[in-house]
């Protein structure tokens, strides 16, 4: 089985070396033993790109996409997605705050059948007053108006099968929120709860929830 992980990255010079060789690898190796890395450089406008390029130096399983300009997140998940040539794919924020050391668990229940694995942050941590209440009212206006129903604090980091990348590469959203698309997709689904520590540095830049 080849694991393929994306991650979209957009002006995380100062994090993401610590991501790559702390989180990430240790994470990966546990997980899989044929895999490939794909960063996402979303446009920055900081160092990243130069440090993503020498994180690929060091190993051929590590490719970098190189956007021309800042497109959102959105937009550079499904660039990487497009990329990914594994069976299964991981998805997740190149920040830390989707902690890769829960990898095995994604792997487990894909083993078990699940084609989508939805990481759900507990509910126990503290958020902004202002970011709680347009998170609430996003998922009451999403699953009130929308064919499909999120679970709340579900997140973008996810696996998907190879079958789910088949299908999600039909759409021609532009607009598109990728959770949403994949949850619309169906397909057999199951849940992680976890711990969402903080950014390893700097700040979030932008946020749909
Ligand atoms: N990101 C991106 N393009 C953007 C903004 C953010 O690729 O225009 C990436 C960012 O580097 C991180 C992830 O998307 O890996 C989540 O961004 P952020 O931490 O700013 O938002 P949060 O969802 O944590 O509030
Ligand atoms: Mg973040």
């Amino acid at each position: 089985m080849l694991l393929s992980v994306v991650i979209p990255t957009y002006n995380e010079a100062e994090g993401i070396g610590r991501f790559h060789f702390n989180h990430l690898l240790p994470a990966i190796k546990s997980a899989a033993k044929k895999y490939e890395i794909i960063y996402v450089n979303d446009g920055s406008s900081d160092l990243t790109l130069s440090i993503l390029d020498s994180i690929a130096e060091t190993s051929p399983q590590i490719k970098v996409v190189n956007l021309s300009r800042n497109f959102g997140k959105e937009i550079a998940t499904t660039a990487g997605i497009y990329e990914a040539t594994g069976d299964a794919i991981i998805i997740l924020d190149s920040d830390g705050q989707h902690p890769p050391e829960i990898f095995p668990e994604f792997i487990k229940l894909w083993k078990t059948g699940a084609q989508v694995v939805v990481g759900v942050r507990n509910s126990n941590q503290s958020e902004g007053v202002v970011k709680n209440y347009g998170s609430k009212l996003f998922y009451k206006l999403f699953n009130t108006f929308s064919e499909s129903t999120i679970v709340p604090r579900s997140t973008d980091y996810r696996l998907i099968d190879r079958a789910v990348q088949e299908e999600f590469k039909k759409f021609d959203e532009r607009q598109r929120i990728t959770r949403g698309l994949i949850d619309w997709l169906g397909f057999d689904r199951e849940y992680i709860y976890f711990d969402s520590p903080a950014r390893l540095a700097g700040e979030a830049s932008y946020s749909t929830t």
